[in-house]
């Protein structure tokens, strides 16, 4: 994907971010729709020779990297988790919320992962409880080697370069820059955030998106790395 087809998706999201910050929810889940027409473009222009695209069901092993998200894609996971799970997964969840957020406090990208710390949202079946709804930095990794995904989690100070599409992860970022850009230019509390910690947050916070487009720090202090450190995790 060229720069100026980036600049076009930056610009786009921003401007959506800022007129439909009143609707977190629903900004958050076409982020993740966006993306994963992006990221559909991407895998369909890609070189023969990259392979066929390795993600499927039942392989996780990128859901062991701290995922950062803008706060309108917090909320809609935050909906979509009391909309569709159950009240006893739900207790659950905040459980394993909670336990992630204490194990992972402090540690940097290379230390969460030597720590085999899964993602909270993952379910037993290897699946994502939240798949519709999840993040643009989930949608835009593709890799086109699993083992190389693995080999990642179970010897992150190797740090070998993962065989990823590129132009999908580049895309996912640019959704990402907009909706930071968008609720910043809407005066709301903006910045990537931990999703395990502020998911937690959501769910733990009465009218916690109220209080977010009503302008108060629900997320303040939650806030991980500055924007452009969106993209060191994985490239
Ligand atoms: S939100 Fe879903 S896809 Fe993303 S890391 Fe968590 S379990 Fe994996």
């Amino acid at each position: 994907m060229s720069a100026a087809a980036l600049a076009l998706v930056y610009d786009f999201v921003r401007q959506q971010a800022f007129t439909q910050a009143g609707q977190p929810a629903a900004l958050g889940r076409q982020a993740s729709a966006w993306t994963a027409g992006l990221v559909a473009d991407a895998v369909a222009a890609a070189a023969p020779e990259d392979g066929p695209v390795a993600c499927r069901a039942g392989c996780a092993w990128c859901c062991y990297v701290e995922v950062r998200a803008a706060i309108p894609e917090v909320l809609a996971v935050a909906e979509y988790v009391r909309t569709h799970l159950p009240p006893t997964a739900q207790l659950a969840l905040r459980e394993r919320l909670r336990d992630t957020v204490a194990r992972t406090r402090g540690l940097d990208a290379a230390a969460r992962l030597a720590a085999h710390i899964a993602c909270p949202l993952l379910g037993a079946d290897l699946a994502c409880t939240v798949y519709p709804v999840r993040p643009s930095a989930c949608v835009g990794l593709v890799s086109y080697a699993a083992a190389a995904c693995r080999a990642q989690v179970d010897d992150p100070a190797r740090r070998t370069p993962l065989p990823i599409n590129t132009a999908a992860w580049h895309a996912s970022q640019a959704v990402r820059a907009g909706l930071y850009g968008g609720t910043a230019d809407a005066g709301l509390q903006s910045g990537p955030v931990d999703l395990s910690a502020a998911l937690l947050r959501a769910l733990e916070t009465p009218a916690s998106s109220a209080r977010w487009q009503a302008g108060q720090a629900v997320f303040e202090d939650l806030t991980t790395g500055a924007v452009a450190d969106d993209a060191t995790l994985v490239l």
